[in-house]
This record gives structure tokens, C-alpha cells and sequence, in this order.
């Protein structure tokens, strides 16, 4: 037996979602003629609605120049021709009835689709072999954005053929289309889990139409978000979805389906269509937040995603910008952090229990990692020296930052592992997101200060990852030089303020010299072809030093980070 099954086509697939939504299935497969029919009879009753019509009310949803014509332009209920006759009763009665017809042929053929095996055509949209009676030709009018191939349909004929079922299908888009936050742009989700889909649709489509049917206020489509642009819409709707139905939502993740954000516009003037697709790793997220902290879940969501409605106008503006940018952000998987500190006074919108979650499941940081940063970031926040050191981060260059990290480490604050683990070889740019973590953990510990609340603190256990090849190499030619260098002190002083790569050069070759190292160490610790190692080589060098070595140095030695050749590999 023929059945009804996802078609891969978003615009028919997500009125198949409002279709059985309407039809109060949990399977497509479950579809039966009864539940379509059931199903039409709904459609009918709102889109044939005073409400929908503008009968009594103060605008028309659908008819000539109405908001549902950006989804079907020159439907029947949009035709002007449609809709004759020398009383308003009968226009309303000649346009209902024009639709009605179609619906019913429609819906002939999709029982026609599910009843006879005969496999005459293949449907555009499903692929499926269908009886010839059960085909429909569709243009744009009834199926968004056939445009494209306007005058090119197979065959020179007047349009795509599309079996019965999926015709019928997209007639249920608009239960499924809403409007992107203040924007006035339609969109709709494409996911191919029933359960996300269906509650979509029965949400802000059925249950928002009939809300206002039942009040007697003119239908439009779904769009009281308060948050700004296409992104941030998906973003909302699904923190709003993981509010009201958070067992569901972990099911979709979990389930790994993509879901795909569908702006577009069917408009007679030119139609367009944009996918935006939602990272099932930020779902996952959103999702594990939300059961770590309902708190921290909704201080994420509100300070990343809210506009509220009660701004004064250039505020909202400013507001909206933010929330624009960071959710297409988080949709691309970016990062985030630096964008939510502010200074003064110190704050991290959105909470360090939210970010520290992105960082992980979004970002992909290693929880060992985002534990070193919590406590180093405590101990700078905590320290006497809390303001210069603050100070020192927010303002140093790229390049700098190691330094800074060195710096850390001789006040004891990092071992040298740590340091390697957080600035391991090979990862460009890392640098400038530690810096932006560090802030964040210090900005929320201030934060929590001055509410004389308690710092939500990892509660990760450290695991000890055993030295790589190259960590090992480090140990080995530390230990070497701790052993066996008379002057341990001055040579560390001079690796230290050495500026130029030459000049590094200068000082492993004095330890060769003196029998501390070998001539290989020396030519592991100075690629000749490589300067960019060099310099990270010393500094995993120096961390070793002043962390087992012992090496102490005047507070105000800091380590160099290279010269103006390697400062511009740097800061590219
Ligand atoms: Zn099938
Ligand atoms: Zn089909």
C-alpha cells in the first residue's frame, strides 16, 4: 500500500507537519483518508473564516493584496475574479466556494494517491510513482517558487507535475509559517522529526489562528517574538519550544535530524528564499542548559536573544544590532564570549553557566581546558593586583598574550602543562578566545561580588592528559638545564628578554656550550625554517622553567613575544 512519507521538498514537507498536526497524528505513516480528510476540514474552517476573509474585522488575511499572498499569489482566494457577485454575501460565497472546489479535487486525488497502486507518473516534488488521474500541474500560485523555472517545465508544458498528496500538502504551509522577529519576512522550520515539526505547526499555526478566530481579530501569521532578525527568530523559537515542551526538544537532538530555517517570500514581484541551518550541537546545548539551570537557561536566552518591547528606540536599535549579529553567530557555531562583556559595570550577558556550555558543546572545548580558565580567572579576579592585571588583558595585543600567560605561570597560578594544553602547537588564534574566557570568568566573579552571589564553579574533576612528543621533548631539555646550567637564573633572564631570533639562538648555543643540551636539542628548539615555532617552543620552554625549575625573575621581566617579523604572523 502506497503511504505518506517525507518528501525532502521543505515547503511540502512542513505542510505535511501542519497537516498532521491537524490530523493528531504521531507517524506520517499513520495517514489515513479519514485523518486527511478531517485534516481539510480544519484548513477549511480557518481559511474560510470571517476572521481570515476580513468579514467583520479589520483586515482580510487572504483575498486581492492580503499577507497570505506572499505565500500563494493568485490562489482562488486571491483572484479578484473569484470573488463576483452583487452582494458581499455572495462574493464571500462565490470566492469560499471556488476554493472549496479546488480543495476537494485535491483532496480526490490525494485519497487517489493512497488508494491505487498504478505507478503512471513521478511526481516532482515526492518522487513517487503516482496513478495519472491523481496529477496536478502546479505553477508558483499554488507552489512556492516554481518560479525560477518558469519557462523551462519539462516538456514546455504550463507547469511541474505533482501528484495529489503533495499538492494538498503545501495548501497546509501557512499553519506552518510565521514571521521572522519585526521583520515582516515569512519563514518556517524544515525538520523531518514529526514531533518538532507537528508542534510548530499546532503552536503557531492552529492553536494562534484560532485564538484568533475565537476573538474575533483578523488572522495573520505568528510573529509576537521579541528578539531581532532571521537568526534570532530560529534561536527564540527554540528556546521558546525547550520552555514549553523540553522532553520533546531533547528527543530532536538527540535524534541528530537536521533542522533547517526556511526564510522566503512567494511575492508576485519576485520571489526569493534563504536556508539557514540550526547546528544540532547548538540544539544539544540549548537543550543541556536548560537542564543544568532553568535559571542559567533563561538568563542565557533573555540576554542574548531579547529585545524587550518596552525599549526606547535608539536603545532597541543598539539592541537589535547585538542580538542580530550574535545569534547568526551561534547559528554558524562561532564564537561568542568576547561580544557579551561589558566593563562597566562588569557584567557577562548571558551568565558564565551558559557560556562555559556553548564553549563545549558548540565550540568544542575540552572540559579540562574550561576548568584551568575558571580558576585562573578566579585567581586573577581574586588577586590584589585584580585592576593592572585586568587592565593588562583587555589591552594587550595578540601577541602579547602569551606573555601574559607566561606570567601566570610564574606567579604559580598554571603549571606548564596547563599552559601547553591551553596554547598547544598548531592552533592559530586560540589565544584571543582564552583571553576572552578569561575575561568572562572574570567579569562574572565580579559580577557575583557585587550581588553577593556564589560563582557557579565547574564542578569537572582535573584529569592529567599525558605529555605529547613535543611536551616530553620540553621536560626533557628543562630538566637538562636545571641540572646541568651553573647559572640557571641569569641564562632563564636572558631567553627572557631576548627580541630577536637570532639572539634566542645566541642563547641556546651558550647552553650547548656549556654542556647543558645536546646539538639536537638545539636544533629542536631553533628550526631554522620555522620562526613562529621557535618562539612557542621557548615560551613552553620558560613555562617549564619558572614552573618546576623554580627560575624566579623581578615581577617586571616579561617575557618578550617576538619581534616585528613574527608580530606580524601574528596578528594576522
Ligand atoms: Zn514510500
Ligand atoms: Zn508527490
Amino acid at each position: 500500500m502506497p503511504h505518506v512519507h517525507w518528501t525532502g521538498n521543505p515547503f511540502v514537507d512542513a505542510g505535511l507537519a501542519a497537516l498532521a498536526a491537524a490530523a493528531r497524528v504521531s507517524t506520517l505513516e499513520e495517514l489515513g483518508a479519514e485523518h486527511i480528510e478531517q485534516a481539510v476540514k480544519e484548513l477549511e474552517r480557518v481559511l474560510l473564516s470571517d476572521q481570515a476573509l476580513g468579514i467583520g474585522v479589520d483586515k482580510a488575511f487572504s483575498g486581492p493584496k492580503k499577507a497570505l499572498r506572499q505565500v500563494f499569489p493568485n490562489s482562488e482566494l486571491d483572484n479578484p475574479s473569484n470573488w463576483k457577485g452583487r452582494t458581499p454575501k455572495e462574493k464571500e460565497d462565490n470566492a469560499r466556494r471556488k476554493f472549496q472546489d479546488a480543495l476537494r479535487s485535491e483532496l480526490n486525488k490525494a485519497k487517489q494517491c493512497l488508494e491505487l497502486e498504478e505507478a503512471g507518473e513521478t511526481c516532482f516534488a515526492c518522487g513517487e510513482r503516482r496513478p495519472k488521474i491523481a496529477m496536478e500541474t502546479r505553477r508558483k500560485d499554488k507552489m512556492p517558487l516554481f518560479e525560477g523555472i518558469v519557462n523551462f517545465y519539462p516538456g514546455f508544458s504550463h507547469g511541474v507535475r505533482v501528484c495529489g498528496l503533495c499538492s494538498l500538502a503545501v495548501r497546509f504551509l501557512p499553519l506552518s509559517t510565521m514571521l521572522a522577529g519585526n521583520q515582516n519576512r515569512l519563514w518556517f522550520l524544515h525538520s523531518q522529526h514529526l514531533g518538532l515539526a507537528a508542534t510548530v505547526a499546532r503552536r503557531y499555526g492552529w492553536e494562534h489562528f484560532d485564538r484568533l478566530i475565537t476573538g474575533n481579530k483578523a488572522l495573520d501569521f505568528y510573529g509576537s517574538w521579541e528578539t531581532a532578525g532571521e537568526a534570532g527568530t530560529v534561536v527564540y523559537l527554540f528556546c521558546e519550544l525547550l520552555n514549553s515542551f523540553p522532553d520533546q526538544l531533547r528527543a530532536i537532538y538527540r535524534s541528530g535530524l537536521p533542522s533547517t530555517a526556511y526564510v522566503f517570500s512567494n511575492d508576485n514581484r519576485g520571489g526569493f528564499v534563504q536556508a539557514i541551518h540550526v547546528p544540532n550541537e547548538l540544539l544539544a546545548f540549548l537543550a543541556k542548559l536548560q537542564i543544568e539551570s532553568k535559571n542559567a537557561f533563561k538568563d542565557f536566552w533573555e540576554g542574548l536573544l531579547k529585545v524587550r518591547g518596552d525599549l526606547r528606540e535608539d536603545e532597541r536599535k543598539t539592541r537589535a544590532g547585538f542580538v542580530r549579529s550574535i545569534s547568526n553567530r551561534m547559528i554558524a557555531g562561532e564564537n561568542i564570549v568576547g561580544m557579551c562583556l561589558t566593563s562597566d559595570p562588569p557584567n557577562l550577558q548571558g551568565g558564565w553557566l551558559g557560556h562555559r556550555l556553548y564553549l563545549q558543546e558548540v565550540r568544542g572545548m575540552a572540559p579540562e581546558k574550561l576548568a584551568i580558565l575558571e580558576r585562573l580567572g578566579i585567581s586573577i579576579a581574586a588577586s590584589e593586583d585584580a585592576k593592572k592585571l585586568v587592565t593588562e588583558l583587555v589591552t594587550a595585543q595578540y601577541h602579547q598574550l602569551y606573555g601574559l600567560l607566561l606570567g601566570y605561570v610564574r606567579k604559580g597560578w598554571l603549571s606548564h602543562q596547563e599552559f601547553y594544553f591551553l596554547l598547544p602547537p598548531n592552533a592559530h588564534k586560540v589565544a584571543g578566545e582564552i583571553r576572552d574566557v578569561l575575561l568572562a570568568v572574570v567579569y562574572e566573579w565580579q559580577h557575583c561580588q557585587q550581588e553577593g552571589k556564589e560563582f557557579p564553579r565547574s564542578t569537572f574533576d582535573k584529569a592529567e592528559a599525558s605529555p605529547d612528543e613535543t611536551l616530553r621533548r620540553i621536560q626533557e631539555i628543562g630538566r637538562r638545564l636545571t641540572n646541568n646550567l651553573p647559572n640557571l637564573q641569569r641564562w632563564t633572564k636572558e631567553l627572557t628578554s631576548a627580541r630577536y631570533a637570532e639572539r634566542i639562538r645566541g642563547v641556546y648555543l651558550n647552553a650547548v656550550r656549556h654542556g647543558a643540551v645536546g646539538f639536537e636539542d638545539y636544533v629542536f628548539l631553533a628550526p631554522l625554517q620555522d620562526q613562529r615555532a621557535m618562539w612557542l617552543l621557548r615560551d613552553y620552554l620558560l613555562a617549564f622553567l619558572f614552573d618546576v625549575g623554580r627560575v624566579e625573575l623581578p615581577e617586571d621581566e616579561y617575557p618578550e613575544f617576538g619581534a616585528d617579523e613574527v608580530r606580524e604572523i601574528e596578528t594576522f
